[in-house]
């Protein structure tokens, strides 16, 4: 069958016919790709900066960001039927006995470092015509998100932010008490790309007034972002330092655009109390100068937290389907917006290589 697959060591990628999968336990699950998005990671792997193939192979399978229909279920799999739709996780659990985030099924906690992640570390991904997969990674999702299921892995990198910003925030004595703590919660979104749009209507339906701060220029971006209730303002029309006074106490920056210095240099505006989310990963491109100890000042002064999250649970996947649901209701059409173009699989390493502005960029594996 046919996958896209990346040869780190020849530096090339490119369609292969890559063995068939099969179940071979019975909790096994096969399943036959529909779409899979791809984002900045992708990216790095087909620029050979990151991703690692398997031990026994030369090529590394990519696609981390899938939606696909059961096919085929193992004897003992009862919580999913051929003809589903379901999305996978992306990391898998290391071998090591002494880690208990892995023992318990938690690898987003793995303890060793040693956890592979499909179409990423050592685990062939799901840009390919079928895979297999246990059925414990697999989320099923409503028919009615068809077009829009593949937004669920990067929508699911902002719930769990959103689910650890929770848990930070529950400290504040008025959250208990179901208060905002004074003039309605405000968050700040830096970037503007497929994760940021979807962590402003995360935000917004949970009651954040929501401003989208980009250094790209306004667009469809910024029609999205208002579109959805948000304000969008770029670094052109205005300075970080005038907006952040006029808007009032940032209680949330999100951070989605790499983790760049200048998003980190953000921070200085985040209000007393703030929780700031990192979601971006940087590409190791060198060091870079802060003024650290003017941001420590702040953090211990201000009881600021910063919290990187990047690897969602089975419940955070849960999460995101359950969001996508709410925001097709309250937005009808606008998650269809966020994908800006598809491709098939025989152009797909070439958009890998050379990718278009705009917004998520799909493959479309099978109608
Ligand atoms: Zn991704
Ligand atoms: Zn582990």
């Amino acid at each position: 069958m046919r996958a896209v697959a990346v040869f780190p060591e020849e530096r090339a990628v490119r369609l292969v016919d890559h063995r068939e999968p099969a179940i071979l336990a019975p909790t096994d699950v096969v399943v036959k790709v529909l779409d899979v998005g791809f984002c900045g990671t992708d990216r790095e792997i087909a620029a050979f900066r990151m991703g690692s193939p398997p031990a026994d192979s030369p090529y590394l399978v990519m696609g981390h960001e899938a939606l696909g229909e059961v096919l085929e279920v193992g004897s003992s799999v009862r919580r999913i039927r051929p003809g589903d739709l379901v999305v996978p996780t992306v990391r898998r659990p290391c071998r090591r006995e002494s880690c208990r985030a892995c023992r318990m099924g938690r690898p987003d906690f793995c303890l060793s470092g040693e956890y592979l992640q499909r179409g990423i570390k050592e685990a062939h991904g799901f840009l390919a015509e079928r895979f297999a997969d246990d059925a414990r990674w697999l989320q099923p999702v409503p028919r009615e998100l068809r077009e829009v299921a593949v937004l669920t892995q990067p929508l699911a990198l902002v719930e769990t932010a959103i689910t650890e910003l929770d848990q930070v925030q529950k400290r504040l004595p008025w959250a208990a008490l179901g208060e905002t703590g004074g003039s309605g919660k405000r968050a700040l979104v830096l970037g503007a790309g497929p994760v940021a749009l979807l962590a402003s209507m995360a935000l917004v339906v949970r009651g954040y007034k929501v401003t989208v701060y980009s250094h790209a220029g306004r667009g469809e971006k910024a029609d999205f972002a208002e579109s959805i209730g948000a304000q969008f303002v770029t670094a052109e029309e205005e300075k970080l330092q005038t907006l952040a006074g006029h808007l009032g106490r940032i209680d949330v920056m999100f951070e989605a655009t790499g983790a760049s210095p200048d998003a980190l240099a953000a921070m200085e505006h985040l209000g007393r109390n703030g929780v700031y989310l990192l979601t971006g990963v940087p590409g190791l491109r060198g060091a870079f100068t802060l003024d650290a100890g003017f941001l420590l000042h702040g953090m211990v002064q201000k009881n600021q937290v910063i919290i990187g999250p990047v690897h969602p649970n089975a419940e955070a996947f849960r999460a995101a389907i359950q969001d996508l649901g709410l925001f097709a209701r309250r937005w009808p059409g606008a998650l269809q917006r966020l994908i800006s173009k598809r491709v098939s699989m025989e152009d797909a390493p070439d958009a890998f290589e050379h990718p278009a502005s705009g917004l998520k960029q799909v493959v479309t594996v099978s109608e």
